[in-house]
Order: C-alpha cells, then sequence, then structure tokens
C-alpha cells in the first residue's frame, strides 16, 4: 500500500513526502488505518521496523483534526535518545501541518529544564517525553493535560524493564480517562499484557512476529576465549574497511577498555555510555551517523530505538543476558531492508546466554572457525538443567586456514553438536 492511497490531510502526505516514504512498511499497513478509526493499540513489531511513523503519522492526523487546544498527544519513551529522535520525526513529518511538538527528558542543565517548563506552560501538540522528568514537571503544576486525547506507550517493555511501571501510571492518573492509547513494545511477556489490560480499552493487537530479526541481517558467531576476545576483534576489524561497525558491549568498563585498545591499535574508535553527558552522547551519535568516525563502541544504550542509517556490521563483542537483547542489538543493521552483518564473540561464560538466544531465534547460528593465529576456542553446546559453564572447552575450532589470503574462516562451518541441533522456539512469556 502507499501513502498517496490513504486518507490523510494532504500536508501531512507533504510531510511523508519530505521523508522520501512511498510504500508503507508492514507494520504501518497493519496499524495506521486501526488508529487512524480511533482503536485503542497493541502493537508489537521489531526494531527498525517503521514503527515511530506507523504511530507519529495517524496520531498527527487526528491532531490536526481536534480542537488543538493544549496537549493533545503524549509519548512516553524510555531514553532521552528515543526521545528526541521521536521529537525530530515529529518536526520533519508535521512541518507541513504546523504540528508543535516538545521533547522532555532529563539529564540537562537547569537552563534545560527552564525551557522545558516554559514550553510545558504554553501547551504543545505533542509532547514526547522520558518518566521521571514528567512526572517533575506535572508535579509543579503548570502543565494541562486536561485537553489531551492520544497516550502513545513507546518500548514498553524497555520502559518496564526500567522500573517505570509506577512513574507510567502515576503519569495516566493525571491525564483525561476519555482518551485513545496506544501501546507499542517489542516483545510481549506477561507484564505488558498486564500493562496492556490495565490501560488500553478494547484494544486491536497487532503481533508481527516480534521476536525474529529481519531476514536480510546475516548472523555470524566465534566461539573464542574471553581472554582473546579483543585480539579477535582487532583481527576482524581489518576485514571491513570503511564500514560503519557498531559494537556492543555489556558494561561501561568494558566500553572504556575496548575503544582504548582499538585506538592503542590505531583504529579510530569513538565510544559512548551512560555517564557520558548529554551533549557528549549527542555529539558521538552524530559523528557516527555523519561518518566522521566508522566505528563506534556503545552499551546496550544504543540497541534500542536509535535511528543510525548504514550500519554495516554490528560485533556482540559480549553476549547480553536477554535474548530479545541481541534482537535489539542486530536491529540496528539492515535497517529498512538494507543489507547487514551480526557477528557474535562467545566466550566460555557465556555459552548459555547464546543457547538462550538461539531458542528465541528457533534455530542455531552459524559457528565460524577462528582466523590463523588463533588455536584454541571453547566448545558450544546446549547446556541442559542450569548446567555448569566449562573453563576450558576443547579445541574445536583449531584454525583451518593455510595462509593469511585464505579467507576460509569467513565461510560457515557447523561442525559442533550443540548447534546442530535446531531448537524449537519457546513462547516467550
Ligand atoms: P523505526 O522502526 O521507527 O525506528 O524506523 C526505522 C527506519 O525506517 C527509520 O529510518 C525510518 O525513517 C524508516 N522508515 C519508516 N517508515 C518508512 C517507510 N514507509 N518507507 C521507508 N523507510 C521508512
Amino acid at each position: 500500500m502507499t501513502f498517496e492511497e490513504l486518507v490523510l490531510d494532504q500536508s501531512i502526505k507533504d510531510g511523508i513526502d519530505s521523508f522520501n516514504y512511498t510504500e508503507l512498511t508492514k507494520i504501518q499497513e497493519a496499524v495506521l488505518p486501526v488508529i487512524l478509526e480511533g482503536n485503542d493499540v497493541l502493537a508489537c513489531s521489531q526494531t527498525g521496523s517503521g514503527k515511530t511513523a506507523a504511530f507519529l503519522i495517524p496520531v498527527m492526523e487526528r491532531v490536526l483534526k481536534s480542537d488543538r487546544r493544549g496537549i493533545k498527544a503524549l509519548i512516553i519513551t524510555p531514553t532521552r535518545e528515543i526521545c528526541m529522535q521521536i521529537e525530530e520525526q515529529i518536526a520533519g513529518l508535521g512541518y507541513f501541518a504546523g504540528i508543535s511538538s516538545l521533547a522532555v527528558y532529563g539529564g540537562n542543565d537547569q537552563d534545560g529544564f527552564s525551557r522545558q517548563k516554559a514550553a510545558l506552560s504554553n501547551g504543545a501538540d505533542i509532547i514526547v517525553a522520558t518518566p521521571g522528568r514528567l512526572i517533575s514537571h506535572i508535579g509543579l503544576g503548570y502543565v494541562n493535560l486536561a485537553g489531551l486525547e492520544f497516550l502513545v506507550l513507546d518500548e514498553a517493555d524497555e520502559m518496564l524493564d526500567m522500573g517505570f511501571y509506577a512513574d507510567i501510571m502515576n503519569i495516566i492518573s493525571n491525564l483525561p480517562v476519555q482518551r485513545q492509547n496506544l501501546l507499542f513494545s517489542a516483545t510481549m511477556p506477561g507484564s505488558i499484557r498486564k500493562l496492556a489490560a490495565e490501560i488500553l480499552v478494547s484494544p486491536r493487537i497487532i503481533d508481527l512476529n516480534f521476536s525474529k530479526p529481519a531476514e536480510e541481517i546475516e548472523q555470524k558467531v566465534y566461539m573464542v576465549y574471553d581472554a582473546d576476545k579483543q585480539r579477535l576483534l582487532k583481527t576482524l576489524l581489518k576485514d571491513y574497511p570503511g564500514q560503519k561497525i557498531l559494537i556492543f558491549v555489556s558494561t561501561k568498563i568494558n566500553v572504556g577498555k575496548i575503544s582504548t585498545y582499538l585506538r592503542a591499535n590505531g583504529i579510530k574508535t569513538a565510544s559512548i555510555n551512560s555517564s557520558f553527558t548529554q551533549q557528549e552522547r549527542n555529539d558521538t551519535v552524530q559523528q557516527f551517523k555523519s561518518g566522521q568516525v566508522n566505528i563506534l563502541v556503545a552499551t546496550n544504550l544504543l540497541s534500542r530505538g536509535i535511528d543510525i542509517d548504514d550500519v554495516n556490521l554490528i560485533v556482540n563483542y559480549d553476549i547480553p543476558d536477554k535474548a530479545e537483547d541481541y534482537v535489539h542489538r542486530i536491529g540496528r543493521t539492515a535497517r529498512a531492508g538494507k543489507l547487514g552483518l551480526a557477528i557474535s564473540f562467545i566466550s566460555e561464560y557465556e555459552i548459555m546466554s547464546f543457547n538462550r538466544i538461539e531458542k528465541l531465534l528457533g534455530r542455531s547460528i552459524d559457528k565460524m572457525p577462528l582466523p590463523a593465529d588463533f588455536d584454541k576456542a571453547p566448545e558450544y553446546k546446549v547446556i541442559t538443567g542450569g548446567g555448569k559453564f566449562r573453563k576450558k572447552g576443547n579445541a574445536k575450532y583449531r584454525n583451518k586456514r593455510k595462509s593469511p589470503s585464505d579467507k576460509s574462516h569467513n565461510k560457515p562451518v557447523h561442525k559442533e553438536p550443540g548447534s546442530a541441533k535446531i531448537l524449537t522456539r519457546k513462547k516467550s512469556d
């Protein structure tokens, strides 16, 4: 379906045109008309699917047709980055319609707070906010939400994981009872169903195979001892000169360690973690987006929602504990149908975490042999019944390359008994 076929105000269509969107994505086809009809929605869709525009376009259309008095729509998001990104999309998509919007998030200085206060006191068509900061403003008494008609909870599963349940309910207690509610989540655990049951009224449930990564993403895995990971990273990066590469690690400390190691080895690298100031984060993301620097090392902070175009390679330097986070991380590549590659390093301590990921994916991922100068690797196996990790594994992945020009380590092999087994997918709840 094309946007041209939709009944939307011409000014909204002009905004869509300015983004060069012509065809609706799957989630947009499923969700957009249902929101336009005024229904509550519970939508599950994978990251990079175009879900932001799926709710922004119909909400903006409905705001445009409203009385435009005061704040009409509230979008709650887990992080400042997503908040700012959504606000940018509203500014673009709503430009010709004259839709006003404001991003309300923490982490800025007193000036930032005062600016938000002034703008909130005057009202805007759409407010995009992180929960904590919005509650601070509401508590001070100048936010008039009496005319609000639309509530969107974006990345709701992430918000619950971050402990925002009470804050969300607090915000909702300040909203008019009569409103349209839209709940977007990448996963559908029991906690999301419970939240949906509390907030939504006769919702349409739209579940687009949420846990599967996009088909365009090629996934590869290296079994590698923890102590060898840095060296493996340095070796592999040589195979991808000039590519845009996002390296995910689990902790802030590792962000520092890995980026320092790469720089010490002459590899230009930027890094980002949650202790950076907002300005530092913005600058770093901007440098990466614009191609000033091609390699970015980050924590999970960047795994969700952040729209960085044209990432060619995702490296999971550490395996995330939560299987869903793997899907979010690798969703940073192959955006909007482009090709992408995701490489993961599994150490002797992370086998069980990767078991969970393969279970969620419903299949095993090819384990690659290590490059020439690595002679040992831990053994991958499916650990059942809470089995213990083995500190030292067999040298199953002894390198088979004959010469440095032989790139056979890039070809998939499938030798270990554990990964050859196709695991049945368990419902993630
Ligand atoms: P999202 O899932 O909202 O993070 O969107 C992922 C990417 O898809 C963003 O770069 C959007 O600009 C892009 N996008 C959204 N809708 C469309 C569309 N209909 N056609 C092409 N690209 C789109």
